[in-house]
């Protein structure tokens, strides 16, 4: 068992690798296969520096030409990515809907980080993850038991309010409230979660995100005009509804029929 999770945590932390690259490459649409070249000075790195975790200690967080610090958020990612690994390994084991749901959550922290750190949500994971989330329905191992008209009802119908929405908001406040890219996003989770989680992560991300706001606006980091990141609240919405559903059987419609 310790042998089977110290394979599972290395995987995760070379595909936790690969996470980093999406989340520098895809908004600013480079080649996400290219070798990887320090930010700074653009030296290639070597492979024996690129291993995960181990060459950030190693080179004690530094370009090993230029010296300039490496951000954390490498490592960070790496070892959130593993240990995400392990954690669904440990609920489901080594199965496709193990497969199927580790894509899916990190789908979703390439998204939070893009939006968080350039507004842009990519359209390469958006676009590849409708498909594969309306794929996933028609098989056996959907990651949260959704029939096929559940999944397509859940993607076109969340898309379409959060479409009108913004329309409605755009008509009365004449300021783009939202980008075409959170309303893929919210469509894309449909797909996977449907439409009941995602009417509950619309409006638990937006008003998560109008607190953090708030918050923000009072100690004066950031004014009323600035954007706010809003993919990034749909993403760690959607993963914590995901969480509360797989590992505490958590359930939108249950609560929908309580009250
Ligand atoms: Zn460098």
């Amino acid at each position: 068992m310790t042998f089977e999770l110290l394979i599972i945590f290395v995987f995760g932390l070379s595909i936790g690798s690969f996470v980093n690259v999406c989340i520098y490459r895809l908004p600013l649409n480079k080649n996400i296969n290219k070798s990887s070249s320090c930010t700074f000075c653009g030296n290639k790195i070597k492979y024996f520096d690129n291993i995960p975790l181990i060459s950030f200690l190693i080179l004690t967080g530094k370009c090993r030409n230029c010296k300039k610090n490496i951000s954390i958020q490498y490592p960070f990612i790496e070892l959130l990515i593993s240990s995400i690994a392990v954690l669904i390994y440990l609920k489901f084991d080594f199965t496709i809907v193990a497969i199927f749901s580790f894509l899916f959550i990190i789908s979703l922290i390439i998204l939070i980080f893009t939006d968080y750190q350039h507004f842009i949500i990519p359209n390469e994971i958006t676009y590849s993850f409708i498909p594969l989330g309306i794929l996933v329905s028609l098989t056996n191992y959907s990651i949260i038991d959704l029939s096929i008209y559940e999944c397509l009802i859940g993607g076109l119908v969340s898309g379409l309010i959060l479409f009108i929405s913004s329309k409605i908001f755009f008509y009365i406040k004449k300021i783009e409230g939202m980008g075409m890219g959170d309303i893929k996003m919210i469509s894309m989770i449909g797909f996977w979660l449907g439409l009941p989680n995602t009417i509950f992560i619309i409006i638990l991300s937006a008003f998560f995100g109008s607190i953090v706001g708030l918050l923000l606006i009072f100690i004066k980091k950031m004014n009323r005009y600035d954007h706010i990141p809003y993919g990034t609240f749909i993403g760690l919405t959607a993963i914590l509804i995901w969480t509360l559903n797989i590992f505490l059987e958590f359930d939108v419609k249950d609560l929908l029929i309580k009250y």
